[in-house]
């Protein structure tokens, strides 16, 4: 493997200097490891011939065998093109090129034979294929079987790289390499029956079998895996073994008077086991770092309050982060008016805190007087400084990156112990690889009396029935939400569909009043709008997805989410659990447009028949890929896999993680010499990559 990364791929036979710098640019590509895990996206049968009169929409790929009638150049400037006309004697197609006209002119010969491969299209009601590959029948003969189509960037092809100029760099690449020393531990190999690394290199790029194509995928991605689980398991074990906690050995009156005197509601037997995962895990004398997992609603609020309270309890200060001023005040609001009655000292610090109670907070602080502080991210400003900060819980952290939360964590010697809350149910092998270095506590149950939100997809046609419902629930004193998608892509677009939205609304309702909030707007008009909705003096928001996280209107029944075909499952469920807070019986109502593929057919219909956001969140991870919850969480974690994928290989990450469990329960640092190959692999390929060791 070392051999590999030391080799440049500028003296590859057909590279050089230019061509190595824009490898490097387009795909990362380096060095020899680089250039031979870049893997084919997908294979074609290079024995199969398709007749161009069988073309047809359904066709990624085809290969076509025929001969060049004709080529004439068209358009001016940026529009000039070389057009062919290809036959095969069942029909023609067309053929375009943009780029190297001349060349591809002088290359080709009217009438002798060729083989093409390309990605047919329609226009104007005629197949074309634009810059296909070319070969002379005599140059492929040779080849036969499965070959490999690799993934290319615009660049690359502009400059005349294809998918054939990588088969055939890889193959150069390949036929220089002998031997190649294993990077896996050999016990490993064999429990997992896995090819060897040279091997499976072969069968990725080269498959002469489907078997064997299937075991190089196999070996591979169980590789990627296992690396990085290794990577993400050596650092949550080495913070496990280094980073001494606050032990927290008492519950004592904060906890118990609250408990026994003020508990609102009987605690829901997950929020009890949850809350006693908390209580062991911070009493290890280890220090914490847990992820609680609830749906929306299941009451992840008052687990956060008793656990603070065990804070107190042990003489430590405990700190609630936000992403919102308005979620902080919700929060404010709502564990201020819990603990009243109990002589608890909690303030909210936000940006638009004033410079005297800034000034007070700062004090208490201090001297250890202040003991709850919730805010928004002013929390984590150098500024503040506890006394003795024990606990701190940060609420729907997918809004916050790693960074800040790093800088909440060292506002104390010994680092408090951190449990981040978040509603998005994260599917477990998503889990184990975001979230590996995380405990996971997960609230699967719903307080009792919930009404299960009716959830109904209604087409344009159905406009006036809606809103004739939401009519009656307004009328009934409920109030109601109406979403819009605001899309970063076409923000003028989105902007003006959401303002017509809001002056159909007010028309539509003339008799009630609406306020209006987008993420564009300043902080304190938004505010102040969204104020108006929770105080029921507005009694329709119309909103985009800034409302996703967090907000509480008990009173609001219905929600009306417009073009609910643009939004992930994930975030329509987010959105919807913002109704069905309350006693009374909540509505969301979908609008799509009719017109929508199957798939999204389907996925809008799931959400009809489900409010389980662990179903959602697997459904969408299957349907989407994992790559936009990553987005949302702001991992920090890059993953760029290369040939796994976190939502379709869920028994590979299993195995990995197992794998690399059993590897480092005998070799926790990689340090034995059996391992060094490992230790250096990982070391190379997460050199670029951020450090999270040292995050919650
Ligand atoms: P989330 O997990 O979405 O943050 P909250 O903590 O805001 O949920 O709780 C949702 C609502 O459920 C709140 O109004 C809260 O007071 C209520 N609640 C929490 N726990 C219980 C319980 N055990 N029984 C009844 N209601 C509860
Ligand atoms: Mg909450």
């Amino acid at each position: 493997m070392d051999t590999l990364f030391n080799r440049d791929i500028t003296y590859l036979k057909g590279i050089g200097p230019a061509r190595a710098k824009l490898l490097d640019n387009e795909l990362g590509i380096k060095n020899f490891y680089d250039l031979l895990h870049h893997f084919p996206a997908h294979y074609i049968d290079r024995s199969r011939i398709y007749r161009i009169a069988d073309i047809n929409g359904e066709m990624p790929y085809v290969q076509l065998k025929g001969r060049f009638v004709s080529f004439a150049q068209q358009g001016e400037g940026a529009k000039r093109r070389l057009v062919a006309l290809f036959s095969d004697g069942t029909g023609a197609i067309e053929i375009v090129w943009f780029n190297r006209i001349k060349q591809i002119a002088e290359a080709y010969t009217p009438g002798n034979e060729y083989i093409l491969f390309g990605r047919p299209s329609q226009f104007n009601n005629r197949w074309s294929i634009v810059h296909p590959e070319v070969d002379t029948t005599a140059s492929i003969a040779a080849t036969s079987g499965m070959r490999g189509v690799y993934p290319l960037t615009e660049k690359l092809r502009n400059r005349g790289i294809t998918s054939r100029t990588f088969h055939t760099w890889i193959q150069t690449a390949l036929a220089t390499i002998k031997t190649l020393n294993d990077p896996l531990p050999p016990d490993i190999i064999s429990q997992y029956r896995l090819i060897n690394a040279l091997d499976a290199l072969r069968h990725i790029h080269n498959p002469t079998t489907p078997k064997l194509l299937e075991q190089a995928r196999l070996r591979l991605k169980f590789e990627e895996l296992y690396l990085l689980q290794l990577n993400i398991q050596r650092y949550a074990r080495r913070r496990k073994r280094s980073l001494a906690g606050v032990r927290f050995t008492r519950i004592g009156d904060f906890f118990n008077t609250f408990y026994f005197n003020h508990l609102p509601f009987t605690l829901t037997g997950a929020q009890k086991r949850v809350i006693k995962e908390i209580r062991a895990d911070m009493g290890s004398g280890r220090q914490m770092n847990r992820l609680l997992q609830g749906d929306v609603g299941s009451g992840k609020t008052l687990v956060a309050l008793l656990c603070m309270l065990i804070a107190l309890d042990n003489g430590t200060q405990a700190c609630l982060m936000a992403p919102t001023e308005i979620l902080a005040a919700q929060h404010y609001e709502t564990l201020s008016q819990l603990v009243a009655k109990m002589g608890v000292n909690i303030r909210l610090l936000t940006g638009s805190t004033r410079k005297k109670e800034r000034d007070i907070i700062d004090r208490e602080l201090a001297d250890g007087s202040l003991h709850i502080l919730i805010g928004t991210h002013a929390v984590i400003e150098d500024r503040v400084q506890f006394r003795n900060l024990g606990f701190v819980v940060i609420d729907e952290q997918h809004r916050f990156g790693v960074v800040q939360r790093a800088r909440l964590w060292k506002k104390s010697t010994i680092p408090p112990h951190v449990l981040v809350m978040t509603a998005t149910p994260i599917p477990r092998t998503l889990a184990m690889t975001i979230y590996g270095d995380l405990d996971v506590s997960v609230i699967d149950e719903l307080p009792p009396g919930r009404k299960p939100i009716v959830t109904l997809l209604r087409y344009e046609d159905r406009r006036l029935d809606v809103y004739k419902s939401v009519g009656a629930q307004l009328r009934a004193g409920r109030q109601a939400y109406f979403v819009y998608p605001l899309i970063k892509e076409n923000e003028k677009l989105d902007l003006k569909s959401l303002e017509e939205g809001y002056e159909l609304v007010k028309e539509s309702f003339p008799s009630y009043k609406v306020a209006f909030v987008h993420g564009q707007m300043k902080p304190a008009e938004k505010d102040y709008q969204m104020n108006l909705f929770a105080t029921h003096q507005a009694d329709i928001l119309v909103a985009t997805t800034v409302i996703e996280v967090g907000v509480n209107v008990p009173n609001a029944t219905t929600m009306v989410i417009e073009n609910a075909e643009r939004f992930g499952l994930s975030q329509l469920h987010q959105l919807r659990g913002r109704v069905g807070r309350g006693e009374g019986q909540s509505y969301c109502v979908l609008m799509s447009k009719y017109a929508i593929s199957a798939d999204t057919r389907k996925r809008l219909e799931l959400m009809t028949t489900t409010t389980d956001g662990f179903i959602i969140a697997e459904a969408d991870l299957k349907m989407r890929g994992p790559g936009d919850l990553e987005g949302t969480m702001q991992s920090g974690l890059m993953l760029n896999l290369n040939i796994a994928s976190l939502a379709a290989d869920g028994q590979i990450v299993q195995m990995a993680r197992d794998a690399a469990d059993s590897t480092l329960d005998t070799d926790p640092e990689l340090s034995s010499p059996d391992n060094s190959r490992l230790a250096r692999l990982i070391a190379r390929i997460f050199d670029r990559k951020i450090d999270f060791s040292l995050i919650s």
